[in-house]
């Protein structure tokens, strides 16, 4: 609490009382405080790529190479730099989001084109360790979506999807009309909607780490993680994507056997639809 007091004056100046203002300001010092956390992580996160860039840069620079290995210490710095690039971007996307600034351009969009207009980037991701199943029935209504943020949301799971199955196995991409609820599942709004499931075969997620996943920055430790390499960011993003849209986000998982994404979109309206 914050205690302000202050001289209440009559005509002639005299004091007659005192006015005292008691504020809450517990919910502004929290806000601070997370603010000065997010600001100490970043840094320590932009720091990371940095750190290597400038100590491959040094060693380029003091002395001569084989080619080889030239090109080895360029290839480290190209990719670190492109990290970098990437969390700067991530960062940006997040303050908008943060800031209210992302309006939805939202339609009623077919899921069924969305889906066919991502699957070229799909192929090229894919190793040939992995299958790609897409499953969405030729029935699933339009949604009342911004097909951009729903290719961003989809693309992003998928990609996750094959990154953290690095033995290969299937990734699939199921579609469905919400009808009944999925067990793990938050509260659902009441609203129609589709269910989409991103599922893969991959290293899967201990029952501590599934709630943390949404935490801006959270990456599961282990040496796999470590190797693939990431910002953290992107489920935070697809998850405040999601819920713009009024839909839901969340995760089950064996781990060691896979992973399985679930996302809730609402269904446009007979009113849109006809709009
Ligand atoms: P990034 O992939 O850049 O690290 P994300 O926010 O997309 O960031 O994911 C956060 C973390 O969640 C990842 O680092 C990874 O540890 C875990 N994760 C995400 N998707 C999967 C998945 N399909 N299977 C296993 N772990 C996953």
């Amino acid at each position: 609490l914050k205690l302000r007091s202050t001289p209440v004056k009559d005509a002639q100046h005299q004091i007659t009382g005192r006015l005292v203002v008691i504020e809450d300001v517990t919910r502004e010092r929290e806000i601070d405080k997370m603010k000065n956390e997010f600001v100490s992580v970043v840094s320590h996160e932009l720091r990371t790529p940095l750190t290597s860039i400038l100590g491959y840069t040094e060693l380029l620079l003091a002395r001569e190479f084989k080619p080889i290995e030239r090109q080895e210490f360029v290839q480290t710095v190209y990719d670190q730099a492109n990290q970098l690039s990437k969390m700067v971007d991530d960062l940006l996307n997040l303050s908008r989001l943060d800031a209210g600034q992302i309006k939805l351009n939202r339609w009623v969009v077919s899921l069924h084109q969305i889906i066919r207009e991502i699957t070229k980037q799909l192929n090229e991701m894919l190793s040939e360790k992995h299958r790609l199943l897409i499953d969405i029935p030729e029935g699933i209504p339009p949604i009342f979506a911004d097909k951009d943020k729903v290719r961003q949301i989809l693309t992003n799971l998928l990609s996750n999807a094959i990154k953290y199955s690095p033995n290969g196995g299937q990734v699939a991409l199921i579609v469905r009309e919400l009808r009944k609820v999925p067990p793990g599942a938050p509260p659902l709004p009441n609203e129609r909607s589709v269910i989409i499931a991103v599922r893969d075969q991959g290293m899967g997620i201990s029952e501590e780490d599934l709630p943390k996943l949404f935490t801006r920055f959270f990456r599961v430790d282990n040496s796999t993680t470590r190797k693939i390499g990431g910002t953290g960011l992107g489920l935070s993003i697809t998850k405040a994507l999601i819920e713009l849209h009024g839909g839901r986000i969340w995760a089950t998982s064996t781990l060691g056997r896979g992973t399985t994404f679930w996302v809730t979109l609402p269904i446009a309206t007979e009113l849109a639809r006809r709009g």
